[in-house]
Formats: structure tokens, C-alpha cells, sequence
């Protein structure tokens, strides 16, 4: 592969190929790797962007995983729009290059065209990290994690990355995924960035197309107590009476039975906020005619 080359490949063994070709040439590389399921938006290339930064060589995979949905999910109508994502990823590629013109850098598109791409024919196992995977987006899809961790395990080994690029969006996510990284000792560094938002302060998502310019207005309401909920910890400086307060305007945000949930809690673990926590998520849960919004504000109460 020559100096900043960018390519779209559909199979796990043009994927092997030009990845070794490249460290052949470039034996002290670095190999980043973004997951994403496509349709990618503003988020998605923030992330790429700091792969590209920190990394000679990036690969980005866009694969509708069908293990992470449940059975009445939306697989089938999941957006899929790969000329539109290999634009958008060729856009930002040239003008990194353009402004970094002594730095070389690589990226490969990895986009399975089948299943069997990813899940070898008989496939049947399973990562589950365990409790962690049960609470939040877990009590309201059961199996939705452990499709995750399969998925991101099966493509840390077929892409065998130094580094991995996720959005704090999924905030229980990065918890799930660095907690396999640890039990499973795989040696790959995790790398978290903050959510994108568009100008209201929705947090981006693929999912936002399927909401009506209705409910795009309802959706606000989301950030907007987590906001709220936020300044609280901000401007009190007990945690115990911000809890509290927190607590009780929680209460008030959950008469609202659209909320799948809202809640509280200790930002490293995703467990009850306690004296010790130094950090405090507030995650959220909308459901709008069927579409699952999630976001979350954190707070580091070392910076308050
Ligand atoms: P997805 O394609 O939805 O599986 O997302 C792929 C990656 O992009 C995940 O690490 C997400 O957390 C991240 N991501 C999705 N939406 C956003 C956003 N609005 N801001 C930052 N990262 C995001």
C-alpha cells in the first residue's frame, strides 16, 4: 500500500492482506480501529478523526450487526447507506491529508457484504460480561450486549488493532466493552469521546431519521433534564444533598412514561452513587412512537 491510501474492502482476507502489505512497509505502524454500523453521521467522524490523528493506519468497519438486535428491533429497516458513509469518510481523509501533508496515514473501510464475514458458518458462541449487561438498556434488551461484545471481540481479532475509538454516547457500552478488554486481557487500548449533538443539543443518531418533526421536538426533553439534573451536581456542593434534590426532580422527569429509564449513578462502575464516586453519569432512556433515544451527561466531581 502506498502513502495515504484509502480503500473499500468487503472480506476479512482482503482485510488480512492489505494490512499486513502496509506493515510490511511500515513495521512501527499503529493500527486504530472505529466499529461502526454505517449511516454515519457527525459522531461517527469525530471519531474517525482521532483515529486518523493518533494512528498511521485506521480501519473502520461498517457492519449492521444482527446479534445486537432483539427480535422486534429494527434490524431490517436499520439504515444502510454505504456510498453515502465512503463519501463522507473520503471527505475527511483528503482533508486531513491536505492539512497534514508530512504526516502519512492509511484507512481501511471494512464492509462485510454477509454475515458470514463476521460469524464463520456454525458460529455459536457467545461474550457476555455478566451483570453490568442486565441493567439500563440491558433490562429492555436482554441480549443486546452480549451481540455487542461478540461483535467487537470478532473484530479486534480479525482487525488486531493497538487502539479503539468509541462514543461516550453509548455510555453503558464503554462500560461493557473496557470491562471485556479487562477480564480478557486482550491488550487493546480504548479510547471514549464526548457526544456530538446537533444545535437543539439532540444527541446525534442514525435512529433520529426515524422520529417525525413532531416528535424531533419532544425529543428535546431529554437533554434538557439531563441538563438540569447535571446542574444540580454542579452547583451543590454536597453530594449527599444534591443527591437528594437530583432524586426528587428525577422523580418528577419519570411521571413522563415515555422515559424506558433515568437514572443516577456512579460514572466508573454503573452502580448506586456513593461517597466515594468521583464521577456521576445521568443516563436516559426516551421512547418516541417506538424509537429509543439514549444519552447521558457525566459529571467529574474532582472539577466541579
Ligand atoms: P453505531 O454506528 O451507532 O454503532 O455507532 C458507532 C460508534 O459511534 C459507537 O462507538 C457510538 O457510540 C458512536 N456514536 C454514535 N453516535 C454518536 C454521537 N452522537 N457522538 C459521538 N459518538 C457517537
Amino acid at each position: 500500500m502506498v502513502k495515504n491510501m484509502i480503500e473499500l474492502i468487503h472480506t476479512r482476507d482482503e482485510l488480512k492482506k492489505l494490512k499486513a502489505q502496509y506493515l510490511e512497509s511500515h513495521p512501527l505502524a499503529t493500527v486504530g480501529l472505529v466499529p461502526t454500523m454505517g449511516n454515519l453521521h457527525e459522531g461517527h467522524i469525530s471519531l474517525l478523526e482521532k483515529s486518523l490523528q493518533e494512528n498511521d493506519l485506521t480501519i473502520l468497519t461498517i457492519f449492521v450487526n444482527p446479534k445486537q438486535f432483539g427480535p422486534n428491533e429494527d434490524f431490517q429497516k436499520y439504515p444502510r447507506t454505504l456510498d453515502d458513509d465512503v463519501a463522507k469518510i473520503t471527505k475527511l481523509f483528503f482533508e486531513f491529508s491536505n492539512k497534514h501533508e508530512n504526516v502519512s496515514r492509511s484507512v481501511l473501510i471494512f464492509a462485510p457484504q454477509s454475515e458470514e464475514e463476521i460469524y464463520t458458518p456454525g458460529f455459536s458462541s457467545l461474550i457476555s460480561v455478566g451483570n453490568i449487561t442486565q441493567i439500563l438498556c440491558g433490562k429492555f434488551r436482554p441480549t443486546h450486549f452480549d451481540g455487542v461484545t461478540t461483535v467487537v471481540y470478532k473484530l479486534f481479532k480479525i482487525a488486531e488493532p493497538n487502539n479503539a475509538y468509541f462514543g461516550q454516547k453509548d455510555y453503558q457500552q464503554c462500560i461493557v466493552i473496557q470491562k471485556m478488554v479487562n477480564d480478557l486481557e486482550l491488550g487493546i487500548k480504548l479510547h471514549f469521546f464526548p457526544i456530538i449533538r446537533n444545535a437543539n443539543g439532540l444527541a446525534l443518531s442514525s435512529r433520529n431519521q426515524y422520529l417525525s418533526g413532531q416528535d424531533q421536538e419532544e425529543a428535546l426533553k431529554l437533554h434538557r433534564s439531563l441538563i438540569i439534573l447535571k446542574n444540580i451536581f454542579l452547583q451543590e456542593s454536597s453530594l449527599e444533598v444534591a443527591m437528594e434534590k437530583a432524586t426528587r426532580l428525577q422523580n418528577d422527569f419519570l411521571q413522563d412514561t415515555r422515559y424506558d429509564y433515568l437514572e443516577i449513578l456512579d460514572g466508573n462502575t454503573l452502580l448506586k452513587v456513593n461517597p466515594q464516586s468521583t464521577k456521576i453519569a445521568i443516563l436516559g432512556v426516551l421512547r418516541l412512537n417506538g424509537t429509543r433515544l439514549l444519552d447521558n451527561e457525566v459529571i467529574d466531581l474532582h472539577v466541579r
